[in-house]
């Protein structure tokens, strides 16, 4: 028997239409390169979104067409977020800080048509702009004022083309599983690989974080996510909090600037926040070196890598923050696990509660979850058997971009059975919390950002004095992981590690530098003959990086 009900699509633009009626003197407060403290109200926002409509549509753009945005967190990439989507163009985030090449090549993969760009972010459009295969046109995301000097055709500046639209503009209904954002994983080994998300799936995606046991989002809540707007949609923040109606406060290029963000939190009674561990850090050390408090911040979001527990003893013991850690990825829109309590557990000791905490949660509604042996069998939920982790569900991807969405094939995430193999190591106990213990792959996290083993090696390796090399991340106080360089020298050979470091700041990314060198005679290798990075793991387990 077939159901009587609405079949009303799951649209972006339904967020944003909700807002606006429900919420329209409700705020958003960013910081940006032109201004220290821009705010506004939904209704603003709302307008302005129909107005980035319009812009897009007079400039050429079509249905399906991809909009890359390079930019930080504020109410233009908000924006951008909803304007591109709702108009039926796919949103494409995209992290200004990749290697120039990785943009390059993610900027042609998509073919994206028109790419809008913050400020800070064009001496390296310049100069990539050459190689730009499908660009037809950049637009800065800024005023007359200051729009920067620029030699390249096709520039336009964000502020006037808005200005030249009014906002009579009604958003399109079409199939909620329409493209709507993209975002690309540079996570494994190989070219980065596209992640396409759909109305639906960031519609039920934003309806699960913002339930009680999740992020609890409420219009009564004052939200700033620090997670940047080109990760991952921002874990989601940016359609769970205008869907029930948050004052959202946006950091802008201010992201890992501990005054900054104690003055927002302080300034504008920010009670939720969102970010990486290494922001956390950079936040407690602010306040540990200047004595100031935090008294509004309820609770302080963590994932993108584990957190260590000195952090959320640190947040909680000092400045009564609780610290609510939560684990995804790319491939999961992200949210997959998140911390919670289940009834009783509020009795806990402290100390109980803060190991649950640095556990990565339990899963959402919406999310399933296993651990598996080599077999694939599934291992049980007791807290010590550990195994391949993989998901499934509405918000979890099929494939990549451009890549087969065939279950099981070499370049499909999704395994044989239908699930997602996420290449996390893990346990689940009793009570359904996950804990992370180790990763299939060889990638280093460090500050909630990859870093690839394997361009390290490559580097190392063409030093003429080393005969072999491997990389490995480490625990790190402040960064979570570092990576750290194991070498194998040529006979006879003399060289330190300082002068190591130093040969590879000139090949490297600043944050894949290796923080320390150390030698050894061998290193171990699988009967393939490949680097066996567990026994490397293995060997330096109890290693730490020298102090600074
Ligand atoms: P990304 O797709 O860049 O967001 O990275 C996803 C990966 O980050 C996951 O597969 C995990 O390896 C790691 N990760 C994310 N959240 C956590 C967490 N809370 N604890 C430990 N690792 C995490």
């Amino acid at each position: 028997m077939q159901a009587l009900m609405m079949n009303t699509q799951l649209m972006i633009s339904s967020i944003l239409v909700h807002a606006e009626k429900n919420y329209p003197d409700q705020e958003i407060v960013s910081v940006t390169a032109d201004n220290p403290r821009h705010r506004y109200s939904y209704r603003d926002f709302a307008k302005r979104s129909r107005q980035l409509a319009k812009v897009l549509e007079s400039l050429g753009a079509k249905f399906g067409d991809r909009i890359g945005t390079l930019a930080w967190n504020d109410y233009r990439h908000l924006e951008m977020y909803y304007g591109i989507s709702g108009a039926g163009m796919v949103c494409h985030m995209i992290n200004p800080k990749l290697f120039p090449e990785q943009i390059n090549y993610i900027v042609n993969h998509a073919e994206d048509k028109f790419l809008f760009v913050d400020v800070l972010v064009m001496p390296l459009i310049e100069a990539l702009h050459a190689s730009f295969e499908s660009v037809e046109g950049i637009v800065v995301l800024t005023d007359e004022a200051n729009m920067p000097q620029t030699s390249l055709d096709n520039v336009f500046c964000y502020e006037t083309l808005l200005a030249e639209q009014d906002d009579d503009y009604q958003w399109p209904e079409f199939d909620e599983n329409t493209a709507c954002g993209m975002c690309y994983t540079s996570g494994t080994t190989g070219n980065p690989k596209g992640v396409v998300y759909s109305h639906r799936s960031t519609l039920l995606h934003a309806l699960a974080g913002a339930l009680p046991d999740a992020t609890n989002a409420s219009n009564l809540k004052t939200c700033m996510p620090i997670v940047p707007m080109f990760h991952v949609n921002a874990w989601g923040i940016p359609y769970a909090s205008i869907m029930v109606g948050s004052k959202l406060v946006m950091p802008g290029p201010k992201m890992a600037d501990g005054e900054t963000l104690h003055d927002l939190i302080e300034s504008e009674q920010v009670n939720f926040s969102s970010g990486v561990p290494t922001i956390w850090m950079a936040l407690l050390d602010y306040l540990d070196s200047s004595g100031k408090k935090i008294e509004s911040l309820e609770t302080a979001c963590s994932g993108g890598a584990a957190c260590p527990k000195g952090l959320i003893t640190r947040l909680k013991n000092d400045y009564g923050v609780d610290l609510m850690q939560g684990w995804g990825m790319t491939e999961m829109s992200p949210l997959g696990t998140v911390f919670s309590f289940k009834k009783g557990m509020e009795n806990l000791t402290e100390e109980e509660q803060i190991n649950l905490r640095a556990k990565q949660g339990r899963t959402v509604f919406g999310v399933e979850l296993k651990i598996v042996d080599d077999n694939n069998k599934e291992l049980p939920w007791d807290g010590v058997a550990f195994g391949a982790l993989k998901v499934r569900g509405p918000w979890i991807a099929t494939g990549y971009y451009g890549m087969s969405q065939e279950p099981g094939a070499a370049d499909c995430p999704v395994d044989k059975d239908g699930w997602l193999n996420t290449g996390d190591v893990a346990t689940v106990d009793e009570n359904g919390f996950m804990q992370i213990t180790d990763r299939t792959k060889d990638v280093i996290k460090s500050g909630g950002e990859w870093v690839s083993s394997i361009d390290i090696e490559n580097a190392a390796a063409s030093h003429e004095l080393i005969a072999e090399a491997a990389a490995i991340g480490r625990f790190h106080p402040k960064w979570t992981e570092r990576p750290l360089l194991i070498v194998v020298l040529n006979k006879d050979a003399k060289v330190t590690s300082g002068e190591i470091i130093a040969y590879l700041k000139d090949k490297l990314h600043k944050w894949s530098v290796p923080d320390d060198v150390v030698f050894t005679d061998e290193l171990p290798h699988t009967a393939t003959g490949k680097l066996n990075k567990l026994a490397l793991r293995e060997t330096y387990k109890d290693y730490q990086f020298p102090i600074e």
